[in-house]
């Protein structure tokens, strides 16, 4: 017998065939994982495929199977083979995305105290011991395992470590035990048939009195996370109760999820307004004929798009199928996750999978998944690959949202490989927006989704938006720039005299104002007058910003700070001016304008406080903040219901990016912003002010016309040949030698044109090489090749043998670079 062992591990881009000894046959199937040799290290991957084909060649034999059951379902193995062959992307760095969490690659040798080690560690007097052997002792949590690379980094501690394993203190786990097929939690359980405390040790006794009252009130053992909690030291001290049998640590499988508690949701509309109604009769009659329909649900912000999900997920249920729900952001898990557990009859049939649940929760959730005892998955991108069985429904709320790309190895769209999972699967797919995606938008034209329209708010009016037009005041800006010696900008500027007008209004009336600027900081660069220097990021082409609060330069793409220069660095001229806007500035203008108003403001800096951005969310829905500012962290999803007036403080920032996508997502996010606004009740005000008032974008938010934004934007595209009417592949190479990028770039670029040259003409492109947009980052000099052709296929011809080409891997090689190949890009800086 024969195996296909896919191994998470860089370089590996194929699955590996090995031999399976017949004591190891009767378990090995596909989704376990197993223990092979690979380059002389044994390494831990999972089975793709068994054959029976007797060997070509002498294969090497597989070292052990590590799991009774598989741990990745057929379909999941089907699902990582299909992103590996789409996304040319390799298949060991695919099967990471379907494999539990902790699964480890590389089997290490583990070591663990013994019980004489145990009591080495207490009673260190009676046992020859040096400062050496009691630290690597102290190191062991009772019943813990550690590799050795976590216990002695240099020879001599590794030497000192082996003299302990010799003297029976420490005991060297055997291979088939290490491999953390499966982790244990650990309980301290207290024990009444112990040894007396020792005297004179009254934190121990503390602790010891502690942990007995805890573990008597819980009804169970504590973890160790809340034995840290309890008290300072608690490893130490478990370790040494239980060196005295006054406690037991248990292993157990974990318990019950700690998953963190959902909002607490609304329960589901009882009855649907028509258009839900349409929509959701839809989705509930290709569900009913088990037909695998694809839908595009375009619905306006608070039309009632998550109603009709729940209707679908609560058909699918009672169908005894189960379901996925995927959004962009974490962030916005909480909401759904409450809303879908108050409309299933049992909120444990729900389980949330995105990176920012632990790994222990992550594990049981997928368990569960595997068993059936849960149906649902809440997530973000990842949990796509979640073992849902009998899947039933794949919903992608948000579909437009760039969030749900992968730009890091593997490579993937979660919206497109949702689609080709729930087709797949023989599931029904919905993707939602306020403000489709274009791509999904031509899919519609062409037959391939089927669409739903919401054209609606659900009991309230959309907003009423205006422009401000910022070209008539930079004109008066000037001439009293010519009046003034003195160059700052007074107040004024980053607030337009309607807006405040606008703003005193609503706080009058004792309702909210938001406003918004996607960009945080004081001002977006500091800047000499005298010479024209910006102070910019050494590792990243990008001008630092400067934030004021802490006085200092920091840059946006890679955080790197740095004091902010009194004089220029580069002509020695006092005092910098500051440039552009951002965040903070808004804050201190509007604090300035309105001294009584409380003010509120949420970005990365602010959120960066532990709790902050959940205080500040929860003042704001209690209704006290009067002013709230932010970033498109406040944009989206949020559901405020005060918020009368929004402020777009600079619609600009996202109109100018040199990425075919720019006008596409300033709509998308003007449309959110906009649906902040009078969600209850009254009609909102939004009032967008902008140097473009007639940029497609500003100019089709103002009528709420998503259509006729996405018809003329489409019509562009198809002029330029830009998706959706032509398949993009961006091949990038990152190096720190600037030079060596540029090369690299120009030798790939004109090999892809030779390719090119045996496909019919007029059916692809390639732009470039050129230095990206974002010409250096984190200290890599980039450069790109951005490649069009008509079909998949033919793309696959100008660029599908670029990863593999030994001739361009030894000039990557020799000049350390990197090489991306993104195909179906969505961040092109
Ligand atoms: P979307 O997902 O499109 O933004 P939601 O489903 O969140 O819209 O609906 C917006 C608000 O309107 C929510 O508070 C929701 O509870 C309410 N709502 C929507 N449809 C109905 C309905 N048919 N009956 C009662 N409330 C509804
Ligand atoms: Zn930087």
């Amino acid at each position: 017998m024969i195996v296909d062992v896919a191994v998470p591990v860089a370089g590996l881009d194929e699955a590996l065939s090995y031999a399976v000894p017949a004591a190891l046959a009767a378990r090995a199937r596909p989704g376990v994982r197993v223990l092979v040799p690979v380059a002389g290290r044994r390494l831990i991957g999972v089975v793709v495929d068994v054959r029976a084909a007797p060997p070509a060649r002498e294969l090497k034999l597989v070292a052990d199977v590590l799991d009774d059951d598989a741990v990745a379902t057929e379909q999941q193995l089907a699902l990582a083979r299909f992103v590996a062959g789409y996304y040319g992307e390799p298949l060991g760095a695919c099967a990471r995305l379907v494999l539990p969490p902790d699964t480890d690659v590389v089997a290490e040798p583990r070591f663990a105290l013994t019980e004489r080690g145990e009591q080495a560690r207490v009673f260190s007097a009676a046992h020859e011991l040096s400062r050496v052997d009691l630290e690597l002792l102290g190191a062991f949590a009772p019943g813990e395992r550690k590799r050795e690379r976590q216990l002695a980094r240099t020879p001599a501690r590794r030497a000192r470590l082996r003299g302990l394993v010799e003297r029976g203190l420490v005991e060297r786990v055997a291979d088939e035990r290490l491999v953390g097929a499966v982790r244990f939690d650990e309980a301290v359980v207290p024990l009444d048939d112990g040894q007396a405390l020792p005297p004179r040790a009254p934190a121990l006794a503390a602790f010891d009195a502690w942990l007995r009252a805890f573990c008597a009130q819980a009804g169970r053992g504590a973890t160790r996370a809340e034995a840290d909690a309890a008290m300072p030291g608690a490893r130490g001290k478990v370790a040494k109760l239980a060196a005295l049998g006054r406690v037991r640590v248990e292993r157990t499988v974990r318990a019950a999820a700690r998953a963190a508690p959902a909002v607490p949701g609304k329960r589901p509309a009882t009855a649907l307004n028509d258009a839900q109604q349409a929509a959701a009769d839809a989705v509930l009659a290709a569900l009913a004929a088990k037909a695998p329909t694809a839908f595009l649900l375009e619905g306006v912000t608070g039309s009632g798009k998550t109603e009709v999900y729940l209707r679908a997920l609560s058909a699918a249920l009672a169908q005894g199928r189960g379901a996925l729900l995927l959004v962009p952001e974490i962030a916005l898990t909480p909401q759904l996750v409450g809303r879908v557990q108050a409309a299933v009859a049992d909120p444990a049939l729900v389980v949330v999978l995105h990176s920012g649940v632990s790994v222990a929760d992550r594990r049981d959730a997928l368990a569960r998944l595997r068993a059936g005892s849960a149906r649902v998955v809440v997530g973000a991108r990842s949990a796509l690959f979640a073992p849902v069985r009998e899947l039933g429904l794949v919903v992608v709320d948000e579909e437009h949202d760039g969030s749900l790309k992968q730009d890091e190895c593997p490579r993937y769209h979660a919206r497109d490989v949702a689609l080709w999972r729930a087709k797949h699967e023989g599931a029904v797919c919905v993707l939602g927006s306020a403000t489709p995606s274009l791509e999904s938008r031509h899919n519609a034209t062409q037959g391939k989704l089927v669409t739903l329209e919401l054209p609606l708010r659900h009991g309230a009016a959309l907003p009423a938006l205006s422009v401000i037009d910022l070209r008539a005041r930079g004109q008066q800006k000037e001439a009293r720039r010519r009046d003034r010696d003195n160059a700052d900008e007074g107040p004024g500027v980053v607030l337009s005299g309607p807006l405040v007008e606008a703003m005193a209004g609503t706080l009058a009336a004792g309702q909210q104002v938001l406003l918004f600027l996607n960009k945080r900081g004081y001002a977006s660069a500091l800047f000499c007058e005298a010479c024209g220097h910006v102070e910019s990021c050494q590792s990243c082409s990008v001008s630092l910003t400067y934030h004021k609060r802490r006085h200092l330069l920091v840059c946006h793409q890679c955080d790197h700070e740095r004091r902010a220069p009194s004089s220029c660095p580069a002509c020695a001229t006092e005092g910098m001016l500051l440039l552009g806007l951002g965040t903070e500035r808004v804050e201190s203008e509007v604090k300035a304008r309105f001294p009584d108003a409380r003010v509120a403001r949420l970005d990365r800096d602010t959120a960066r406080h532990k709790g902050n951005l959940e205080r500040v969310l929860a003042d704001v829905h209690a209704g006290q903040v009067d002013v709230l500012i932010g970033t498109q962290m406040v944009a989206k999803g949020h559901d405020f219901a005060g918020v009368q007036l929004v402020g777009v403080v600079l619609a600009d920032v996202a109109l100018s990016l040199p990425d075919f996508r720019a006008a596409e997502r300033a709509f998308a996010l003007l449309a959110q912003v906009a649906g902040r606004a009078g969600r209850s009740g009254t009609q909102g005000r939004v009032l967008v002010q902008t140097f473009q008032p007639e940029h497609a974008a500003v100019r089709f938010a103002l009528t709420h016309d998503a259509k006729g934004f996405a018809a003329e934007e489409l019509e562009l595209r198809r002029a330029l040949k830009y998706p959706p009417f032509s398949r993009a592949a961006l091949v990038r190479v990152e190096c720190a030698d600037e030079d060596a990028a540029g090369a690299l770039a120009s030798s790939i670029a004109g090999k892809v044109k030779r390719a090119g040259a045996a496909l019919p003409q007029g059916t692809w492109s390639v732009l470039g090489p050129a230095p990206c947009p974002l010409e250096r980052l984190h200290g890599r000099s980039r450069w790109q090749v951005f490649v069009r052709a008509q079909t998949t296929a033919a793309r696959a011809a100008l660029v599908g043998w670029v990863r593999g080409d030994a001739a361009v891997r030894a000039d990557l090689a020799r000049a350390e670079a990197r090489l991306v190949v993104d195909l179906d890009p969505v961040h092109l800086l």
